[in-house]
């Protein structure tokens, strides 16, 4: 303690000898070796994403976290998605957002893992079906507003989201819902308004919009037609016999590839929707459908989409 004293007086005096403390570590830098895995959450189509715990103190007392990384099938071509999805995730902030916490690095920097928040019930689509009988319509319409508020505050950044679904909305409690999943999320041109794919790997094209299937363009607008989708799957408790793509499939008969696509276009040009789910009341199917406008200029707003889904709550 008389050293500690010594030294206080000493730094007291003059305070450049005493070297500084090492500068502080990067909260958003996570160490590999103290990122232990407790149990898989789920899996999309490039990514996995784990429970983690990071304990630097070793001792079983430290945060969990989810860790996304790309399947080892998708590395190599995937990684800048991966690694745009960190930067956008980066600069989003909003409670219907699921947060970032940060990066880890492997393999000399090769390999790259997001570090977010862990949703604890996970997304809707696992948490739904389960959880039916204390799920109301309230419920429902408060998770479609909460939705809502966080695709409209990402378009107000410019970005439209691309992968709107229930698979892709996470459950922090019973109240609580937050958009995840950033992996297919564009930066819109301001002066452009709309998004053109370039790579045609994968498409989720049951929640896609008409000018997403046939023109490759994606507009605010052609996300308010995702959620429309998603909607319609919050309103079935994302029953999986009556799922989007069941129903779709249904009535374009089983086909692969790219007839699939064509026949889902012609389908809606004929102006064919997802039909009003049994124990759907009207004014809620008219707002799905106020979602499913030919044109993305007839579709409505995420904006008018909140004032009256807040109308329809009892
Ligand atoms: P992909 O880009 O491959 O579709 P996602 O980001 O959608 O990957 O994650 C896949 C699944 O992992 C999700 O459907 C969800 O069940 C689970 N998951 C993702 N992020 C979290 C999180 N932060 N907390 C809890 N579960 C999560
Ligand atoms: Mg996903």
């Amino acid at each position: 303690r008389a050293i500690v004293r010594d030294i206080d007086m000493l730094e007291e005096k003059n305070p450049s000898i005493i070297p500084k403390p090492t500068p502080e570590v990067d909260p958003t830098v996570f160490e590999k070796r103290f990122l232990r895995k407790v149990r898989d959450l789920g899996e999309g189509h490039f990514g996995k994403v784990e429970l983690c715990r990071y304990d630097p103190r070793e001792d079983k007392t430290g945060e969990l976290v989810a860790v996304k990384s790309l399947k080892p099938e998708n590395r190599e071509e995937q990684s800048t998605n991966l690694s745009r999805e960190i930067d956008i995730l980066k600069g989003l902030y909003h409670d219907n957002i699921v947060k970032y916490k940060g990066i880890c690095l492997e393999e000399g920097g090769q390999a790259i893992k997001l570090i977010m928040q862990y949703v604890p019930l996970g997304s809707l689509k696992d948490y739904l079906p389960r959880n039916r009988n204390k799920t109301s319509l309230n419920t429902l319409l408060s998770y479609s507003i909460q939705i809502c508020e966080g695709m409209e505050y990402l378009g107000s950044q410019n970005y439209i989201h691309r992968d709107l679904a229930a698979r892709n909305v996470l459950v922090e409690n019973e109240s609580t819902v937050k958009i995840g999943d950033f992996g297919l999320t564009k930066s819109i041109k301001e002066n452009e308004g709309y998004y053109t794919v370039k790579d045609e790997n994968e498409s989720p094209v049951f929640w896609y919009a008409p000018e997403c299937l046939s023109l490759c363009k994606f507009y605010l607008a052609s996300d308010v037609w995702s959620f429309g989708v998603t909607m319609y799957e919050l309103i079935t408790y994302c029953d999986s016999s009556i799922s989007p793509m069941t129903l779709f499939l249904r009535m374009i008969g089983q086909t692969q590839g790219q007839m699939t696509v064509l026949r889902l276009v012609n389908l809606l040009a004929d102006g064919r929707r997802l039909p009003r789910p049994d124990g759907c009341s009207e004014p809620v199917y008219k707002l799905m459908r106020k979602c499913w406008e030919q044109t993305p200029e007839q579709r409505i707003t995420f904006g008018c989409l909140i004032k009256e889904l807040k109308n329809l709550l009892q």
